[in-house]
């Protein structure tokens, strides 16, 4: 069908005119190109769904935006002011300033990553942080790999595959993003020996289940929900003469990689990663990006023989990591051995955190806010399936736009950088506990804007 000489499509302009209005703010021809095509096909839509033409203003504002988002990254920083410390949809552990130096000073240039400098021969990735494994968890030797589901999965097809691994029914769950460990066990090769009740599994019940084709006990930690009440599971260290007098191994999955003692944060007790080498675990296995405080890791510690088994296994290469973690990981572990790691590492900073600091910085916050804002007293969580139902006392802003809450959050979201926070109770809840002290001017700038924008936000 021919258009007609007054057909809303004539009013828009070429792709050439849109393109030198983009080159003019700097925006690389490629990239520009398909910024105006985006732009122009969109309004032709648009123009074909009954709406007007847009204006040329608009329809260059659109392509500086769609240019814009072109060139900005996919992955970028956001302020996370939910209040959740390991918040896995955020990345989990923020860095100590020390490992990102450590990450930068091996990312640029050449490395000894697998090269014996003293011998001037071929080295191993595995050496560098094995000694501060070792002396972080009182284990006699220590192998990282990717993360610690991968660590999970390794370990069980390592060191039981085609054997039988008795795990309680308790513990035989799912993790997080469909990770539940029966599938693990499955895809291993190892086959499950379920034993006990959800609440209550005695040392008896595994005992029981001990046959000739027996590998392993697998303990793994309920991190991310709490069984309460009526409840029974043998403590680790009984598990580990069980396992050692029948000939098996003990496997531990403690999740968080906790090295400190929560309690003395007015947290709830966490299974510490030295309370199970000490109890005599053969492998015991964590994340690095939890309660650790490091970058995304599976960190394998325990007894030398089967950790030579493991490190000599063609899934050691298949899952390690890469410079940047073990430089990171390296530096996260010296904190630690220094005893540096309470004003060092992120979330144990975090964590520590006072009270009255959060609360002068939940009341610039609301005041931000103006009329809408208030303080009020919440919970920070720990997250990233550490310490469930756990929290600590802080204060938030909490602000109340009188457009709602859903478009002032989304608002925040799109600012730059994005401002994460909760929604509670028709509020928009801010915390201050996660976000770094450099960051807070920002948040109460982003709140202001955001305000601005909100009614037009959804
Ligand atoms: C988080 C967690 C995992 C998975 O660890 P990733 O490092 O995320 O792969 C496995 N087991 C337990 C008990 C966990 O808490």
């Amino acid at each position: 069908m021919p258009l007609m000489a007054d057909s809303p499509y004539r009013s828009l302009p070429g792709v050439d005119v849109l393109l030198r209005r983009l080159e003019e703010e700097g925006i690389p021809h490629n990239v520009a190109v398909t910024a105006a095509r985006q732009t122009i096909d969109a309004a032709r839509m648009e123009i074909a769904a009954g709406a007007p033409a847009p204006a040329p203003g608009e329809l260059a504002g659109r392509a500086l935006a769609a240019g814009g988002d072109l060139l900005r990254p996919s992955l970028r920083p956001v302020i996370n002011a939910t209040g959740v410390i390991l918040q896995t949809n955020l990345g989990r552990a923020p860095l100590s300033d020390r490992a990102v130096s450590a990450m930068q000073g091996v990312a640029r240039g050449y490395s000894n990553l697998e090269f014996d400098l003293e011998a001037g021969s071929r080295g191993s990735r595995h050496e560098h942080v094995r000694d501060l494994i070792r002396r972080t968890t009182c284990a006699e030797d220590g192998l990282v790999v990717n993360n610690n589901a991968a660590a999970l999965l390794m370990v069980l097809q390592v060191l039981a595959a085609g054997r039988e691994v008795i795990v309680s029914r308790g513990q035989a769950v799912e993790i997080g993003g469909g990770f539940r460990i029966p599938d693990v066990l499955r895809q291993s090769g190892a086959r499950l020996v379920e034993v006990g009740t959800t609440n209550r599994t005695y040392l008896r019940d595994y005992a029981d289940a001990v046959t000739p084709e027996t590998a392993a006990i697998l303990r793994v930690h309920p991190s991310n929900f709490r069984v309460v009440g009526f409840t029974a599971d043998p403590a680790i260290g009984e598990l580990a003469l069980l396992a050692r007098e029948s000939g098996v191994l003990l496997l531990d999955d403690v999740g968080s990689g906790c090295l400190l003692e929560t309690r003395t944060f007015g947290l709830a007790h966490e299974p510490m990663v030295q309370e199970s080498i000490a109890a005599g675990s053969d492998v015991t296995m964590f994340s690095g990006d939890k309660l650790l405080g490091g970058p995304q890791c599976g960190i394998i510690a325990g007894k030398a023989g089967p950790l030579e088994l493991l490190r000599r296994h063609p899934l050691a290469r298949a899952l390690r990591v890469d410079r940047m973690t073990i430089a990171a990981l390296d530096a996260t572990l010296r904190s630690y051995v220094e005893g540096r790691e309470t004003s060092e590492i992120p979330v144990w900073e975090m964590l520590g955190r006072d009270l009255a600091s959060l609360k002068r910085r939940a009341r610039r916050w609301a005041a931000a806010a103006g009329e809408a804002g208030a303080v009020v007293r919440s919970r920070s969580m720990v997250g990233g399936g550490s310490l469930p139902g756990e929290g600590l006392a802080t204060w938030c802003a909490s602000i109340r736009p009188p457009g709602g809450p859903e478009a002032l959050a989304k608002a925040l979201r799109k600012g730059d950088p994005p401002v994460v926070a909760r929604i509670e109770d028709d509020a928009v809840m801010l915390d201050p506990r996660t976000v770094g002290p450099g960051d807070a001017g920002h948040v109460a700038t982003a709140i202001g804007k955001a305000l601005q924008v909100a009614p037009r936000a959804l």
